[in-house]
């Protein structure tokens, strides 16, 4: 999301926050008897490791709710203020009643809601009995014996979970905000207490588009501790899953439906994967023998500094650093022209981000390129000019780095990894034929197997040769 509106020219303030204190996190430190602090910490530089390595862009901003306490009480105090907000022995609850509003993100009513109705509402609330009305939620929390605590107009004790996001979005961002984003489970209770209160006292929107990503499901079960069928990202890329092709595996579904956890669908991504990192690939492998120049091919520094101030006047669209895209400076490139591949990329991910449709975009130029690729060593020449291929190529590189997917080679060797000549192939296809003589056919099966993954399929004719595709 992030990375394509940047592409379309907005600039991107992205606030991200970290629940560093609620009761899951309290009971593990209890557990491990360790501090809320320890426990925090911990998982907040594993969850950078992860995010990381998926290179996934850092945001502009990680506010902690024990960061912002101050904040938190000033607006529990409005909200007190505006007869919205009640104090019961050191709670204090929100009143959902006055605000008329209630339930309009997620189209339910409080009348029709029924008590009890969301287990989260409850075991917030384990006090609920004071309540004035069971969907009233906490704001702020008396403490309890050892937890930890602040100072507030109304005692010891710490904030509710719904209010830490309508002080941190106030705070940081403004009374409104253009994107608010998060799982489609928190739509209620949570991303409605949001608007609660926050809507009450700026009498403005909270946010301009709610956008709901769709849960993990494992092979089509929901993704539970009592199931046990918990897989992590560390898990996939320690045992050797390409973090681009988890990303593959991510956009390949659109953002709000459920995404399907299966070994299947890992494997195919990382065979997707293959093919797209061939195609990235193709202008280091192929430049320098198609002859035109500035391919970049040698030099890492390919991207925006190699072609940045060569502005093509014939083409309207800005070569400039507004397209630069954040991440790694050296693989940046400057926009291609406009061309049929850019504006079906654009037409998708302009409805909604729809990944699933630019991603095959992206698919139709890999292609493309590897059948370039194909018949440039198989018969020396492609069937379409040098600078068409360029410009797929440097279409297919931009574009994909507009959705995070990079490859560059690892070293000059690699630039012309798994590609052979047709003597290469006649060579194979001679010791396989002495294998066959020697009725080694371990040997034989060995060399067809080797060569149909390089996508090359041996006829052995009745005479007792050998043709190739
Ligand atoms: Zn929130």
């Amino acid at each position: 999301m992030r990375r394509y509106l940047q592409w379309r020219g907005y600039e991107v303030q992205y606030v991200q926050n970290f629940t560093d204190i609620d009761d899951k996190i309290l009971n593990r430190a209890n557990a491990e008897g360790t501090s809320m602090q320890e426990v925090s910490e911990r998982y907040i530089q594993a969850y950078f490791e992860d995010i990381r390595r998926l290179n996934v862009i850092d945001a502009s901003d990680y506010p902690r709710v024990t960061e912002n306490i101050s904040a938190i009480h000033q607006l529990i105090q409005e909200l007190e203020k505006k007869g919205y907000a009640y104090a019961i022995d050191g709670d204090v609850y929100y009143k959902v009643q006055n605000f008329s509003e209630y339930g309009k993100l997620s189209g339910r009513s409080l009348d029709d809601m029924q008590a009890g109705a969301s287990g989260r509402v409850d075991s917030e609330d384990s006090l609920g009995k004071k309540k004035q009305n069971p969907f009233d939620f906490a704001l702020w929390k008396a403490a309890k014996p050892g937890e930890p605590a602040w100072n507030s107009p109304w005692g010891v004790g710490r904030p509710g979970w719904h209010i830490e996001c309508s002080a941190m979005v106030k705070a940081l961002l403004g009374d409104t905000i253009d994107i608010h984003s998060g799982g489609g489970d928190l739509v209620f209770p949570h991303h409605e207490n949001e608007i609660a209160q926050s809507e009450v006292i700026t009498l403005k929107p909270l946010a301009r588009y709610w956008m709901h990503n769709g849960m993990v499901t494992v092979n089509s079960e929901k993704m539970s501790k009592s199931l046990g069928n918990f897989t992590t990202i560390r898990q996939l890329l320690d045992r050797g899953v390409e973090p681009n092709a988890l990303r593959l595996f991510v956009l390949q579904a659109h953002y709000r439906k459920p995404l399907d956890f299966t070994e299947d669908a890992i494997a195919s991504a990382e065979n997707a994967w293959k093919t797209l990192k061939e195609g990235l690939l193709f202008g280091y492998q192929y430049g320098q023998q198609l002859g035109i120049g500035d391919w970049g091919v040698g030099t890492r520094d390919w991207g925006l500094g190699s072609r940045k101030g060569k502005t093509n006047t014939q083409c309207p669209m800005p070569h400039d650093a507004t397209c630069y895209m954040p991440g790694n400076p050296s693989t940046a490139v400057a926009p291609p022209c406009p061309n049929p591949y850019v504006e079906s990329f654009q037409k998708a991910m302009d409805d909604d981000f729809n990944t699933p449709t630019s991603l095959a975009v992206l698919f139709e130029l890999a292609k493309e390129l590897r059948r370039q690729g194909n018949l440039l060593t198989h018969q020396g020449k492609t069937d379409t000019s040098s600078e068409t291929i360029q410009q797929q190529w440097q279409t297919l590189v931009h574009l994909a780095q507009v959705l995070g997917l990079e490859a560059v080679p690892k070293d000059e060797t690699d630039a012309k990894q798994e590609r052979l000549s047709n003597a290469d192939i006649e060579t194979l296809i001679q010791q396989r034929q002495n294998a066959r003589k020697q009725r080694n056919f371990a040997a034989s099966d060995l060399i067809r197997d080797q060569l149909q993954g390089v996508g090359v399929t041996l006829i052995d004719k009745p005479d007792g040769t050998t043709v190739w595709h």
